[in-house]
């Protein structure tokens, strides 16, 4: 009964786990959840107010498609201001959320028998988004040796003919990986040589630690930002995930099928949220300073104790709020009649045991890991942190 493209299809594993960590919460059991990227922080009430003041001035209606100018305005700005890029405005689209931006791109450029290079570990819905328009997503292998950036030689083994797109995520979900300006080069050089796009997922731009630099890749030269569609939003940068604004820049040819492809979905943007975003773009910033200073003590804090763990061990991200540590030490350990063979039965053994939810490295395409939030308070980082070290401690040989 099914089209064969929605049985290809999974479930978000990220939003997946959340919604059973919730369940168990809601039934009254003492969860604490490392699992879905979702910032703990408030909305600041200034973006809060500029909702509200949209709805009693009635901007309650359908919007222009690919969001309203006095919004495309204020991400244009901020692209020339904090990444060095101009855009027009036919080169902006706003969406519902950043994974509706990369849905458009996908739909926009992807057709069947295209490929899709994706570096991995990776993001769960970048997969499943090239499969949905019955592409096929190659992967690319990255190493903790290289702080799980891709190297440019394996990146040009995987090219073809057939190749049509890279999907590049810095700062990365889930290593919290950043790439740095020369690597960038090398794989800008690639996408112009072999002539494919680089889709850039930059929605963790603000949230880097230690004084590092994000580079845009479209920001290297004109040439490769025709080949680059950008794609960024609000949700992390300024606690708006449940608000749903993401937004893409690209080359108005890519941006005006997207709005085509909004028009026949979606179509706008909520109004009210639209207002919202131009307040968070135009408003005060030190809301985002404050979480990124949060985050950053958080980060520290839960990479060590995870380091302390035997069978563990971590590197520390330069970016996101996801630690990523390598669990394969444990798997063939036991603890009871249970075996722990791969991230996905130590995921149900720390949940089941020890009340922790976590997303098994699996779901991110590398069993050898497991991926924890830490956009979540710091206490419960350190009480979720004593279980785990509590069941770890349980596993025998
Ligand atoms: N890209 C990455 C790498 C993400 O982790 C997320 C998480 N939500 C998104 C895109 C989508 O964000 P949103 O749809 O909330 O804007
Ligand atoms: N991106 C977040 C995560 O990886 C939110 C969940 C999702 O959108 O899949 O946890």
């Amino acid at each position: 009964m099914l089209s064969e493209r929605a049985k290809k299809i999974k479930p978000s594993p990220t939003l997946a786990i959340d919604a059973k960590a919730k369940a168990m919460k809601a039934a009254g059991e003492d969860v604490i959840s490392f699992g879905v990227g979702e910032p703990d922080f408030d909305t600041p009430d200034n973006i809060k107010e500029a909702a509200g003041k949209a709805m009693k001035d009635g901007f309650t209606k359908y919007t222009a498609v690919g969001g309203i100018d006095p919004l495309k305005d204020a991400i244009i700005d901020k692209l020339k201001s904090d990444n060095g890029l101009s855009y027009r405005r036919e080169e902006i689209i706003v969406s519902t959320g950043a994974k509706h931006s990369l849905y458009n791109v996908a739909q926009a450029l992807y057709g069947p028998g295209d490929e899709v290079i994706i570096p991995s570990p990776y993001w769960v819905s970048y997969p499943d988004q090239v499969l949905l328009n019955d592409a096929v997503p190659v992967f690319v292998e990255t190493f903790e040796a290289d702080s799980f950036r891709v190297r440019p030689e394996a990146l040009e083994e995987r090219i073809t003919k057939k190749t049509k797109a890279l999907i590049l995520n810095s700062p990365s979900n889930p290593t919290g990986m950043i790439y740095d300006r020369k690597t960038l080069e090398k794989i800008a050089e690639l996408a112009l040589k072999h002539n494919f796009y680089i889709v850039s997922d930059e929605i963790y731009e603000k949230l880097i630690y230690g004084g590092a630099e994000h580079v845009s890749v479209a920001s290297l030269d004109k040439e490769v930002k025709m080949k680059t569609v950008l794609i960024n939003g609000l949700s992390k940068s300024h606690a708006m995930t449940g608000w749903r604004i993401g937004y893409a820049a690209g080359p108005a040819e890519i941006v005006r099928a997207m709005t085509n492809i909004q028009s026949q979905s979606t179509s706008n943007p909520t109004s009210i949220t639209q207002k919202a975003a131009i307040e968070a773009l135009r408003g005060p910033q030190d809301f985002v300073v404050r979480m990124r200073e949060e985050f950053d003590k958080r980060r520290k804090y839960l990479v060590e104790e995870l380091n302390r763990i035997e069978g563990m061990h971590c590197l520390m991200p330069a970016g996101a709020f996801y630690a990523f540590p390598n669990t394969s030490q444990l798997y063939g350990k036991k603890a009871g009649g249970r075996q722990i063979s791969s991230s996905a039965d130590l995921a149900l053994y720390l949940l089941e045991e020890a009340r922790v939810a976590l997303v098994h490295g699996s779901a991110f395409g590398d069993d050898n890991y497991i991926r924890l939030s830490y956009a979540t308070s710091l206490a419960d980082i350190k009480r979720g942190v004593e279980r785990i070290k509590g069941a770890v401690g349980g596993l025998t040989a």
